[in-house]
């Protein structure tokens, strides 16, 4: 009942809302064929492909198979070669004021962290949480390049156990990842972090820690990270003070507290870095009035390859998106075909490496087709395949990330797009940015977003499936699938359209 008035006062009031029904999108978007989404992705998502993990064969084959699909749509099909490098675990050493430490006992790290064969210094930073925020701020006024630092998980808590930061209770909105970036801004050279149970916490993170991992090539400044105990912390700080004590006195005050101490440390790895070439593919369908300025859309074609003889399929992790994204290929194209192509550009891109870290994404931002001041938006689909424990009684919904982050008038085009044609209940259960998933910063749209290129993310939730082996075709609702790929449609077809470029106005 509700819903039904509030879009009622909204069809009376604002212009946006009142949009009558394109007959030529309804025609455009009638193609998108289900038979064709399961063709496609049964094989996509067939052994043969091997799980499309990148830079194996699978990958190859995904690639080949995405472009020939464009190619035979008449989209303009090109593939975005780029380099990557994979750390493979190798014997690393840690040694503190020259004692040689315990591996998950006193430290751990992963491969990823390891960033150069030989890391020492005479000195090192206590830098508190390894922060920089406009309520609390560690780096302030404090000199940290090529430093080593020691810093603490979490953030700072009140004498509720709240964080002063995220103001919640069990939930920070710095992670540790974030404070490794956050160093690397900084450029420090080694970032220790202080975690209270090292053993649970390596034996959580095993898999990571032993299995190689993927890093774009040209990224040399990264400081090395290592995680350590408690004891070998207090070891560092040489009985001055003692961790929780420090910690209690920054909780106390809410204040950063900084100590330099002369320990050295020293970092020492065999692991070797092995090249890696992977690809995105892209098609290009240039607009008929505004061509220079393009709408993206995208998915991520590689998976999780295989592991143990067993393949990792990925079907709705992103067959899905993969499958959805050809059809919408096929229909701009025939749009045009047809005589209706689109006003502005529409530029489709396969992306690779998003399972090892957004990586094709990452290099496409920084290596764009049309520059990203060109790029109005970028709608991105990850897994919309099949339906969560949440919406089992009711299949057609979506969840929407990122819509109103950056621009209000692409949330309201997202809408209307909806209320006038798909009619799914949108679910912005993961836009809340302290939704504890951070599904925002989790696929490729978030290197748009970061860039301040409005995204929507589009996805159906997680399911037991997720990153799993039994992640199969036949558990594809290719239903839902049609109607989801239909509402990016539509909004697709508004953006490339409207007479105005949507606008940037939030931060
Ligand atoms: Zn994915």
């Amino acid at each position: 009942m509700r819903r039904t008035i509030f879009l009622f006062i909204l069809v009376l009031h604002d212009p946006l809302f009142a949009q009558n029904k394109d007959s030529i999108a309804l025609k455009l978007a009638s193609y998108i064929s289900v038979e064709e989404l399961k063709n496609n992705l049964h094989v996509l998502a067939s052994d043969e492909f091997e799980g499309r993990e990148t830079g194996k064969k699978g990958q190859k084959l995904a690639a080949q198979y995405v472009a020939e699909k464009l190619k035979n749509f008449g989209v303009k099909e090109s593939y975005q070669e780029y380099l990557l490098k994979e750390k493979q675990p190798g014997a690393t050493h840690f040694f503190v004021n020259s004692k040689a430490q315990k591996l998950y006992e006193d430290f751990y790290y992963f491969p990823i962290d390891i960033n150069s064969k030989k890391v020492s210094s005479k000195d090192v930073l206590f830098l508190g949480y390894g922060i920089e925020d406009s309520v609390y701020n560690d780096y302030q006024g404090v000199v940290v390049k090529n430093k080593t630092i020691l810093i603490l998980s979490g953030e700072p808590l009140d004498t509720d156990s709240v964080s002063i930061i995220s103001k919640q209770k069990n939930y920070f909105h710095w992670s540790d990842r974030m404070k490794i970036k956050k160093a690397e801004e900084k450029g420090v050279k080694l970032v220790l972090i202080v975690k209270s149970d090292i053993k649970a916490e390596a034996e959580k993170n095993k898999h990571r820690i032993e299995s190689p991992s993927m890093v774009l090539k040209n990224r040399n400044k990264k400081p090395t990270v290592i995680f350590i105990s408690e004891q070998l912390a207090n070891q560092i700080l040489q009985g001055k003070t003692q961790i929780e004590e420090l910690k209690t006195k920054i909780n106390k005050q809410a204040k950063p507290i900084t100590i330099e101490v002369n320990s050295n440390t020293e970092v020492n790895s065999k692991q070797s870095d092995t090249p890696v070439k992977a690809e995105n593919v892209l098609g290009f369908i240039e607009g008929t009035e505004l061509k220079e300025e393009v709408i993206v859309i995208s998915a991520h074609y590689d998976h999780l390859g295989t592991k143990n003889g067993k393949v990792f399929n990925g079907a709705d992790d992103d067959g899905s998106g993969t499958v959805a994204l050809l059809e919408l290929a096929k229909i701009f194209s025939e749009a045009k075909r047809q005589g209706f192509g689109p006003k502005r550009s529409i530029l489709i891109i396969a992306f690779s490496g998003e399972e090892k870290g957004l990586l094709g994404s990452s290099y496409y931002v920084e290596h764009p087709y049309i520059p990203l001041q060109k790029t109005v938006c970028n709608l991105n689909i990850d897994m919309i395949g099949r339906v969560d424990e949440k919406h089992k009684n009711n299949l057609d919904y979506i969840y929407l990330i990122g819509s109103d982050k950056l621009s209000t008038q692409l949330h309201q085009i997202s809408e209307t797009a909806n209320s006038t044609y798909t009619k799914l209940e949108l679910d912005y259960t993961y836009n809340d940015e302290k939704e504890k998933n951070r599904f925002y910063y989790r696929s490729d749209h978030y290197n748009f977003a970061k860039n301040r290129v409005p995204v929507i993310f589009y996805f159906n939730g997680v399911h037991s499936d997720y990153h799993q082996e039994t992640d199969d075709v036949e558990k594809i609702d290719f239903i839902r699938l049609q109607k989801r790929c239909s509402l990016v449609f539509f909004t697709a077809w508004e953006l490339a359209n409207r007479t105005e470029r949507i606008v940037v106005d939030k931060q």
